[in-house]
C-alpha cells in the first residue's frame, strides 16, 4: 500500500462560537434536502457501517447485520433509514444488543420504504439484522453459463443512484458520508471484492473482511462475488477479472498506471491508496462505475488494441470528481459528471495528445445534440441543474450531465486559462474534499475564487445559461477535429462513388471509425451496405462502439447480414447505453418490434435492473 491518507472529514476546525464541529458536519448542515432518501441527517446520522453478510447463490439472497456507529445530533428518539424491497428481521441498540423497535413506513415504487428505528438520546449504536430479496434491484446473480469461465456463478452490485437500499438497510443519500468494514461470506471456490481494501486470492474458507477508511456515500457501497483472480499492473494499481478473460484485460489496460501518473499531475495526490479494476460479464448495464479503490468496468471495452480505455480514465477521474467531492442529491449530477468528463478528456490529452482529446469532445457533442434534440430543446431536463422530485434519479443520468457539464467546464477554461483554471479546480477539490456539494456551494466557490466580482468574465461564463438554462446557451462553438477532418474527406470520396475498399483508413483508431459510422446516410441500399461490410468487416467487428453504430444502420436498411451478429450481440451484451439506441431502432418499425421482442424474450434474464427498467418501458 502506497500513499499517506488525507482525511479532511477528521480535521477539526474551531467555529466562531468556539465550538468544535468537523467540516464534514459543517457541510452536512448547509447541504439542500435530498428528495430522494427518508433519512432525516440532520437529527441522527450513520458515520460508520460494519457489515456482517453471508451470500447465499442458491437462493439468491444476502443476509446479515448492518451495525451503524451513529450520531444522534439532537438528541432524537428516532433514526431513519432508506430500505427497499429488504426484509428487516430486528434491531438492536448498542453494544449490549438490546433489541428496540422499528418501523416500515408506506412503499413507494422507485424510493423503498423509510425504515425507523427506535433510539435513545446516548444511543452510539444500531444493528439492523436482515435479508435481501431474490429480486433486488442493486443485486444481478449471474449463472455459470452467463460467465466467462462458464463454471461457477457470479455476483455483482450496482448501488447508483439508489439501489444500495435494496441490499442494505441503509441512509441512501449522496450528501451523508460514512466508513466501513466489512465480512462477507461467500462459497469457497469464490473470492469476494469490495469497494475497500481487498484480498487477492481466494482462501480455504470463503470468509474476506474488508476495510474502507475514507468516508464514502452510499452509493459507492459495492461487491462482487466470483471466480476471480489478480494480476498486478504498476505499484499502485492491478485487475480482478475472471480468469479466462484476466489476459486480454492485462493487456487492455497495461497503460493504467500512467493514467493514474497523469491524473495526479493535474489535480494532486490520489487519495485512495490502491486503484485496481475489477472486469465484469458482459451484463453489467454501464460502462464502468467508479465504486472507490476498485472501478467495475464492463468488458465490452476489451477492443484488443486499447481503443476504448477513456473510459477507465473516465472512472479514475472520479476518484477525484464524484468520489472525493460528491454531488449533495441526484439534482447536482453534472457536479460528479461533468467534472469527470472534462478531467477524463484532460488526462487523455496528457497521454495521446490534443488531438486525440478532441476526437472524444467532438463524439460526446453529437451525443449531447442527439439528447437536446431527443428531450427537446426547451426542456427542463436540458439544464445542469436538474428538478427530479418525484421521479427515479435514474431519469438524469444523461448526456446533459456529462457532456453539457464538460463543455461548461471547458468554457470556464477558455475564458481564464488552463493554468489560473487548473488552479482553481485543485483548489475546489482540496476545500471540498470527502464532502458533498451541491451547485448553489459549487457557483458560490466559483464566483468567491474564480469570478470575484470582474463582470466581464461572469458574463463570459454565463452561469445562468449554462446552469439554469435549457440546451447549449448562445454564442458556443462546437468542438472540432483535424483527425475527424480526414474521416470526412474519405467518407465523402465514399459518397462521391470512390469503392470503400480504397478509402484511407490506416491507423483509425475506434473513435474514427465510429465518427465515419455516424456520418454514413440513413438510407443506403444493400449495394452499399455489402460494399462497406466487405471493406470493413463492420458486422464481424471485436469492437463494441463500431458494433452498436453499424446495427442502427443495418436496421434501418433491412440489412439481413448482420441479423444473427445483432442477435448475438444483445443477447450478450447487457451494457444499457448500447441495448436502448438498438431496441428504439428496432422498435421503429412493426417488423422491426415482431425483432425486438422476440429477442428481448431471450435476452432479459441477462440484463441487469438497470437496464430491464428501461427497456421494459420502451418495449411496453
Ligand atoms: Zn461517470
Amino acid at each position: 500500500m502506497a500513499g499517506a491518507l488525507q482525511l479532511a472529514s477528521c480535521t477539526s476546525q474551531p467555529t466562531s462560537d468556539g465550538e468544535t464541529m468537523t467540516s464534514e458536519q459543517t457541510a452536512t448542515e448547509k447541504l439542500p434536502a435530498d428528495v430522494h432518501s427518508y433519512a432525516q441527517p440532520a437529527e441522527a446520522v450513520t458515520k460508520h457501517l460494519d457489515l456482517d453478510i453471508d451470500v447465499n447463490f442458491d437462493q439468491k439472497t444476502i443476509s446479515g447485520t448492518a451495525s451503524y456507529l451513529i450520531d444522534n445530533l439532537t438528541g432524537t428518539d428516532k433514526i431513519v433509514f432508506d430500505s427497499r424491497n429488504l426484509q428487516i428481521e430486528n434491531a438492536y441498540l448498542g453494544d449490549n444488543i438490546e433489541e428496540t423497535t422499528f418501523e416500515l413506513g408506506e412503499t413507494n415504487q422507485f424510493m423503498g420504504q423509510s425504515l425507523t428505528v427506535k433510539i435513545k438520546p446516548d444511543t452510539k449504536k444500531v444493528t439492523i439484522k436482515y435479508k435481501t430479496s431474490p429480486d433486488a434491484a442493486a443485486l444481478q446473480w449471474l449463472s455459470p453459463q452467463q460467465t466467462a469461465g462458464k463454471k461457477h456463478p457470479f455476483l455483482f452490485t450496482q448501488s447508483q443512484a439508489i439501489l444500495a437500499r435494496t441490499w442494505i438497510p441503509i441512509q441512501d443519500s449522496p450528501g451523508i458520508r460514512f466508513t466501513y468494514n466489512a465480512k462477507v461470506k461467500v462459497p469457497k471456490e469464490l473470492l469476494a471484492v469490495m469497494s475497500a481494501e481487498n484480498p487477492v486470492q481466494k482462501n480455504s474458507t470463503g470468509v474476506y473482511t474488508f476495510e474502507m477508511k475514507q468516508p464514502i456515500p452510499s452509493y459507492l457501497m459495492a461487491l462482487s462475488v466470483g471466480d476471480l483472480v489478480f494480476e498486478k499492473v504498476g505499484p499502485q494499481t492491478g485487475i480482478y477479472a475472471e480468469p479466462a478473460t484476466i489476459k486480454a484485460a492485462a493487456y487492455e489496460f497495461a497503460e493504467m498506471d500512467k493514467m493514474l501518473v497523469a491524473a495526479e499531475k493535474i489535480y494532486g495526490k490520489y487519495r485512495w491508496d490502491r486503484y485496481d479494476l475489477l472486469v465484469l460479464p458482459p451484463s453489467f448495464p454501464f460502462g464502468g462505475m467508479e465504486n472507490p479503490r476498485l472501478t467495475f468496468v464492463t468488458p465490452t471495452v476489451l477492443a484488443k488494441d486499447r481503443s476504448l480505455t477513456s473510459l477507465i480514465a473516465h472512472e479514475l477521474a472520479h476518484s477525484w470528481s464524484g468520489n472525493l467531492v460528491t454531488n449533495a442529491t441526484w439534482d447536482d449530477f453534472w457536479l460528479n459528471e461533468g467534472f469527470t468528463v472534462y478531467f477524463e478528456r484532460r488526462i487523455m490529452e496528457e497521454l495521446y495528445g490534443k488531438e486525440y482529446a478532441d476526437m472524444l469532445n467532438v463524439l460526446g457533442y453529437q451525443d449531447l445534440k442527439h439528447t437536446i434534440a431527443d428531450k427537446g430543446a426547451d426542456n427542463a431536463d436540458t439544464h445542469l441543474k436538474l428538478d427530479l422530485e418525484g421521479r427515479d434519479p435514474d431519469e438524469g443520468l444523461t448526456d446533459i450531465a456529462y457532456e453539457k457539464g464538460n463543455f461548461f467546464l471547458q468554457n470556464i477554461e477558455k475564458a481564464v486559462g488552463r493554468a489560473r483554471f487548473d488552479q482553481f479546480v485543485n483548489d475546489y477539490f482540496n476545500t471540498f474534499a470527502f464532502q458533498s456539494t451541491s451547485t448553489d456551494k459549487f457557483l458560490d466557490f466559483l464566483r468567491s475564487e474564480l469570478i470575484k466580482g470582474d463582470e466581464e468574465l461572469a458574463e463570459k461564463i454565463n452561469i445562468e445559461g449554462w446552469v439554469y438554462s435549457p440546451g447549449l446557451p448562445e454564442g458556443f462553438t462546437a468542438p472540432a477535429s483535424s483527425r475527424f477532418a480526414k474521416v470526412e474527406e474519405a467518407y465523402n470520396a465514399w459518397k462521391s462513388g470512390k469503392p470503400a475498399a480504397q478509402l484511407t483508413t490506416k491507423d483509425w483508431s475506434s473513435h474514427e471509425w465510429l465518427h465515419f459510422i455516424r456520418m454514413l446516410p440513413e438510407t443506403m441500399s444493400l449495394q452499399q451496405m455489402a460494399d462497406l461490410d466487405k471493406a470493413f468487416n463492420f458486422t464481424n467487428s471485436g469492437n463494441s462502439e463500431v458494433l452498436a453504430a453499424w446495427f442502427l444502420h443495418s436496421i434501418k436498411n433491412n440489412y439481413a447480414t448482420a441479423d444473427k451478429a445483432l442477435e448475438t450481440f444483445l443477447t450478450n451484451v447487457g451494457r444499457r447505453k448500447f441495448l436502448v439506441p438498438i431496441y428504439k431502432a428496432l422498435n421503429a418499425t412493426p417488423e422491426g418490434k415482431k425483432k425486438a421482442l422476440a429477442i428481448y424474450a431471450k435476452a432479459r434474464p441477462n440484463y441487469h435492473a438497470v437496464s430491464t427498467v428501461t427497456l421494459d418501458e420502451l418495449l411496453k
